[in-house]
């Protein structure tokens, strides 16, 4: 794995390559936001960078926008210093996958990098038979994931490739068909009729999620769980920035949403689309 770190106080970007390095992570030192810049295009691709906010010239969200436009299916992580809540959404606004707040322990930000490149690879989603087990604090809560298998299931046995042999019948499909999308897993891409939609590793994992249980209301704490992970100490707002960011990109009108809806007091839902 490939880490692109830009980080202003040599003591934290010391403290943060020694324990990048010891969990075998290539790293690539910036000080200021220019110089990530530059060596995003020059030193790249990188999978991962983490982006202090506070620096002397142009500010870590500047670089995050940036980053974001040209390497859009780079993973981001903010590392922010301030407790201010919009601070934590605003990188998010811009882009960002995941924000760590300072002073953060090595094995909070070790666990951030791994469960967000778990979301770049092709791996499943996650299990949901280990968060049932897991048991949500919340009663009704493992009913409802319950409901979401079935449902899912029932969704995956109508989105196979009609063309695909019987005894691809038992593996996970390839691709999901909800007119006018369809996701590719392998390829980890979205088209919308025949415009690719480009979305960030976090959206796209969030979309496959909801893709996936068609129909289905699936909780903000069942989605905070199955794509920034179980532990996940973070806030329920990071779901609904991820949800206002991909609607932007796949709704005629966004704020009137016909693909994503909204389960008021709940969490959201990919509307069935039509059968042929
Ligand atoms: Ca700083």
């Amino acid at each position: 794995m490939r880490i692109l770190l830009l980080e202003d106080e040599e003591s934290i970007r010391g403290f943060v390559r020694i324990n990048l390095k010891r969990n075998e992570m290539e790293v690539t030192e910036a000080e200021t936001g220019e110089a990530a810049l530059e060596l995003a295009g020059t030193e790249g691709p990188f999978d991962i960078a983490l982006l202090d906010v506070m620096l002397p010239t142009i500010s870590g969200f500047e670089v995050c926008e940036q980053l974001r436009a040209n390497y859009p299916r780079m993973g981001i992580i903010m590392l922010t210093a301030k407790s201010q809540e919009e601070d934590k959404i605003h990188g998010l606004e811009l882009g960002a996958d995941d924000y760590v707040q300072k002073p953060f322990s090595p094995g909070e930000l070790i666990a951030r990098i791994k469960s967000l490149y778990r979301r770049m690879s092709s791996e499943p989603v996650g299990s949901i038979d280990s968060t049932v087990q897991g048991g949500g604090d919340k009663a009704g809560e493992s009913e409802d994931l319950l409901k979401a298998v079935q449902v899912s299931n029932q969704s995956f046995s109508g989105s196979y490739d009609l063309g695909q042999a019987p005894a691809a019948a038992a593996a996970p499909a390839l691709e999901v068909r909800i007119p006018p999308f369809v996701l590719s897993i392998p390829e980890r891409k979205l088209w919308k009729e025949d415009r690719e939609i480009i979305l960030t590793p976090t959206e796209w994992t969030l979309v496959r999620l909801l893709m996936e249980r068609e129909g289905a209301s699936v909780s903000r704490d069942h989605i905070l769980s199955e794509v920034w992970g179980r532990y996940y100490v973070g806030d329920l707002k990071v779901v609904d920035v991820n949800i206002r960011r991909i609607r932007q990109k796949i709704e005629s009108n966004p704020s009137e949403p016909s693909f994503i809806e909204t389960v008021w007091g709940f969490g959201y839902r990919w509307k069935r689309g039509a059968r042929p």
